[in-house]
């Protein structure tokens, strides 16, 4: 089916009639008699702002424009072309005169959810139910901006560095906005946000915690401070700065799998080395490497707790000196020699994970180590270990509950749509990016926002966290599960004349071009079975 011909579905009825001046039961509505002449209400979320000519509502979205509601940011369309078109970045009215949504017709365009509108008070289907075609299928895209009561931020940050201890509370401004969680390989994770937050606790705290979940959802910077640890600065895709100083270097590997990875090439240069690890220190010529390469002992005795051989948990207190422990010395670490096993003259390399930190000794006569210029065979190996580290980031991903209400803008039951997803026949994306869905109940999304529009995010001072939404699937999934069939629209009327319904509405569209790395979001292999 062709874009035109979806213009003859019944789709167009309700807009037509709309249009036309019928009853409709979706617009804004006085509150009351009393409400001040000249004002209209918006009720595109529950604080139902009353606003007057020339002005804008509390969330800075929404405005009263000569007595029409109208969202004041444009609808963002992502074009596939990789320049984005010939008018990627310019602001046009839809409707405009003579306006044919032609735009299309230089590439596929997909249309995202950024500054879409909502579906609030929860009834009214979706403002953009886009069709399109894929591979010859028909498709359908339910493009909606969410409010997110139940949502959080997952930040993963890139350093060797212990930033504070496991569930600490994390504060901006002063608010506790989340906690620590696990360490994984090289990175600190936060959990920031969520409903606790946002309405559980005091007004200022879930304020704060939107403006910090919106200034990261939009890829700013925000300063966190966590108790009984460290300050960081983190913003997506960004060197984390922590105490001040910006972080550069992930950790190749633990220090046991450091000492694995390069123990060929200490082999040739060093008698010994111990790679400083908070987690795991690794010792070379205990560590079954060495071993294996049949390394002499060299009678090193390391403090903390033995796992395995070459293996050492909690050789110091975390801290942000060498290999993320609390030591700017790494003898301090050594407990001891086997008088038995070291030899005057033994070649010592203590390195950190990153090789930021390195340090040579030789043993003397009395078995003592002592620091010497650190040889250049011995600097390469360090080198290369830092050339092995990836530059540390932050990454921020947004993790966000799309369960309750939203999902009527889709369907008039919507529990469908929930069992559609869950059997791979909807592609869920934000803003265009590609979302995972978590296994389990409900659709609990979650999207690396480094791969959304820039300035996906909006808030709204219920307090909830505004983000875009949208649902592609093929029309007849669409029709199964029992999809808002009347307002399905193709996108050349979209591109004219944009959302369904003119009440709180975008009034104009821009362009943006895809981001190379994300899948097209329309015709994803599964939604096409
Ligand atoms: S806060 Fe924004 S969305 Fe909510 S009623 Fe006011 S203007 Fe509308």
């Amino acid at each position: 089916m062709s874009d035109h011909e979806h213009t003859k579905t019944d789709g167009l009825g309700d807009a037509a009639q709309l249009a036309a001046g019928g009853v409709d039961p979706w617009r804004s509505r006085p509150r009351n008699e009393r409400m001040a002449a000249g004002k209209i209400e918006c009720n595109a979320c529950p604080v139902l702002c009353q606003i007057s000519d020339g002005k804008v509502g509390a969330c800075d979205r929404y405005a009263n424009a000569g007595g029409v509601l109208v969202r004041v940011d444009p609808v963002l369309l992502v074009r596939k072309a990789v320049d984005g078109g010939a008018d990627a970045g310019a602001l046009v009215p839809f409707a405009a005169a003579g306006s044919q949504g032609g735009a299309a017709a230089e590439g596929p365009v997909f249309v995202t959810a950024v500054g879409a509108s909502t579906t609030y008070p929860d009834y009214k289907p979706a403002p953009f139910i886009v069709a399109t075609q894929a591979d010859g299928v028909d498709m359908v895209t339910v493009v909606t901006e969410g409010i997110f009561s139940y949502c959080s931020m997952r930040v993963k940050i890139d350093t060797d560095r212990w930033l504070g201890p496991e569930q600490a509370h994390v504060r901006c401004h002063g608010e506790v906005v989340g906690h620590v969680s696990t360490a994984e390989y090289g990175s600190q994770m936060l959990s920031l946000g969520g409903v606790h937050h946002i309405t559980g606790g005091s007004k200022k705290e879930g304020r704060v915690t939107v403006e910090m979940m919106l200034a990261l959802g939009n890829k700013q910077s925000v300063e966190l401070a966590i108790e009984g640890g460290s300050t960081v600065r983190v913003q997506a895709g960004r060197a984390p700065v922590v105490d001040g100083v910006e972080e550069r270097r992930m950790r190749v590997g633990c220090g046991s799998a450091t000492v694995g990875i390069f123990a060929q090439q200490f082999k040739d240069v060093v008698d010994e080395v111990v790679v400083v690890d908070d987690h795991i220190t690794g010792v070379l010529t205990e560590h079954q490497a060495g071993r294996c390469l049949d390394m002499r002992p060299a009678g090193l005795k390391v403090r903390g707790r033995k796992s395995t051989p070459g293996r050492y948990f909690q050789v110091a207190n975390p801290g942000t000196g060498w290999g993320g422990t609390d030591i700017a010395d790494p003898m301090t670490i050594v407990e001891s020699w086997d008088p038995d096993l070291a030899w005057p003259g033994l070649r010592l390399l203590m390195v950190s994970t990153t090789g930021e930190h390195a340090q040579y000794f030789v043993l003397d006569a009395q078995r003592v180590p002592q620091p010497q210029p650190m040889p250049s065979d011995v600097q390469r190996v360090v080198e290369r270990i830092g050339e092995n580290c990836e530059p540390s980031l932050a990454t921020v991903l947004f993790v966000g509950g799309a369960g309750g209400s939203l999902r009527a803008g889709v369907t008039e039951n919507p529990v469908q749509l929930t069992r559609a997803i869950k059997s791979a026949l909807v592609n869920v994306t934000c803003g265009g990016a590609p979302a995972y869905v978590w296994p389990g109940g409900g659709i609990t999304v979650m999207v690396d926002v480094s791969r959304m529009p820039d300035m996906s995010f909006g808030t709204v001072p219920t307090p909830a966290i505004v983000a875009p939404i949208e649902f592609t699937m093929s029309l007849d999934n669409y029709r199964d599960l029992g999809g808002h069939m009347r307002f399905v629209r193709p996108l050349s009327e979209v591109l004219a004349h944009g959302a369904w319904h003119h009440d709180g509405a975008p009034t104009a569209r821009r362009f943006i071009a895809s981001q190379a790395s994300n899948p097209w979001p329309i015709g994803q292999g599964p939604l096409l079975g």
